[in-house]
């Protein structure tokens, strides 16, 4: 079959495979246990589900204006405000069909083909292969210490003539770090001497531990004008746990967010103007979910780490923030790939490969589930790799021996 370049460039998404590997195993009744998830198992906030329901009352769901409607615009201002102290206008603003969407037609809006946006290393999954769909080109900034804390240098030894944006993605996905004051305050200031785009995947701003005070980019830009280059994503997706819904949306210059609502417009016409509703009803709404699913990251993170310390050679980073953990299992097995189907295989344990977020050896583990899946997930991955570790294993009444070494 004929297929264009840029199709057959294009990897399935490894997340969502997992998700619907997790879903058929769950069909046929296996014990499987989903530590590769992406999503927060709690509730969508009543004020969203309200607000769907009461437009879906009036029987008329009609289209709307591809940008986002006025009241979804207002409510991202007002979150602008809240958030990052910064007044914009509905002009600076467009609603899309996830987070994913946004920083997708941000991409189509300013990156040529052959071009090249910068991200720090370890990356979320999307980054390299959106590049690709706008036939530009991801270039992974690998901190020169090994850490998941790259410093300016990192990225500045990354930037050439091709060079056209960065994205930062803080709490970083996958491994829940969150980067200094220092080091946004850097990048901020760096590309916009170098008059580079910066997009800020804010996505996990919110879930963050230890005390920690989310970081505001705009507080270190010099340049806040309608020529500014600093993009802001942001969504409903984590924080409200409305993943379904599909809302995120950008913050930017006025040209910049007309050029991608244009995109949006052939694109997909923009989101439903139900979800738009529903992202409406969870911003301006209530916000204790949003700490309560927080406090249980925070705990689930605590509970996790001490566990995975117990592994003998697995080195482990302390998430600052997100539902990651991405640890170094490479004691075990170099090859990452070969590790998670092997988990999967003997423990029925699902993690993601880190070579899918740019480095070998790592596994991503998600604690956004229950204390019962990460005790019980952690658990049997110690079973099925740490030879000190008892002969026999329950998964259930169902007795495992183990008859490897
Ligand atoms: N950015 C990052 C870093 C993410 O982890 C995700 C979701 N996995 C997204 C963006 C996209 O989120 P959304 O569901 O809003 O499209």
């Amino acid at each position: 079959m004929s297929l264009s370049l840029i199709a057959k460039s294009i990897k399935p998404s490894p997340t969502l495979k997992l998700n619907e590997k997790f879903a058929i195993l769950k069909e046929k009744g296996d014990p499987v246990i989903h530590l590769g998830g992406g999503e927060p198992k709690s509730k969508v906030p009543m004020d969203a589900i309200l607000a769907t329901v009461a437009h879906l009352n009036t029987g008329e769901v009609r289209y709307a204006p591809a940008d986002g409607i006025p009241a979804l615009k207002q409510a991202i201002i007002r979150y602008t405000e809240e958030f990052y102290d910064r007044k914009v206008n509905p002009e600076n603003v467009i609603a899309s069909g996830g987070a994913k969407q946004a920083i997708m037609v941000a991409l189509q809006a300013i990156l040529n083909p052959q071009e090249e946006v910068i991200f720090p290393a370890p990356y979320w999954v999307s980054y390299p292969d959106m590049a690709r769909l706008v036939g530009a080109i991801g270039v992974a900034a690998y901190a020169e210490d090994g850490t998941f804390y790259p410093r300016l240098k990192d990225i500045e030894d990354r930037v050439g003539s091709y060079t056209k944006a960065v994205i930062i993605n803080s709490p970083n996905n996958p491994s829940g770090a969150m980067y200094s004051e220092e080091f946004i305050s850097d990048v901020v200031q760096f590309c916009e001497k170098k008059d580079l785009y910066l997009i800020m995947d804010d996505i996990y701003h919110r879930l963050i531990f230890d005390g920690r005070k989310s970081i505001n980019c705009y507080k270190y830009a010099k340049k806040l004008d309608e020529n500014s280059k600093l993009i802001v994503i942001n969504g409903v997706s984590k924080q409200y746990a409305m993943t379904g819904f599909r809302i995120g949306w950008a913050v930017a210059n006025k040209k910049l967010i007309e050029a991608m609502a244009n995109i949006q417009g052939h694109q997909t016409s923009g989101p439903s103007v139900l979800l738009q509703k529903a992202a409406v009803g969870a911003i301006n709404g209530i916000q204790s979910g949003v700490e309560s699913l927080r406090t249980t990251l925070e705990n689930n993170r605590n509970v996790m780490i001490d566990m995975l310390r117990s592994f003998d050679g697995v080195r482990v980073t302390k998430p600052d923030g997100t539902f990651y953990c991405f640890a170094d299992f490479s004691v075990y097995e170099k090859s990452s790939n070969k590790l998670s189907e092997y988990l999967i295989e003997k423990v029925q344990v699902l993690t993601v490969p880190g070579a899918e977020f740019g480095m070998e050896g790592y596994l991503r583990l998600s604690y956004c589930g229950s204390i019962k899946d990460v005790t019980e997930g952690i658990e049997r991955m110690k079973w099925a790799l740490d030879p000190n570790s008892p002969n026999e294993l329950y998964i259930g009444d169902r007795k495992l021996v183990r008859d490897w070494s």
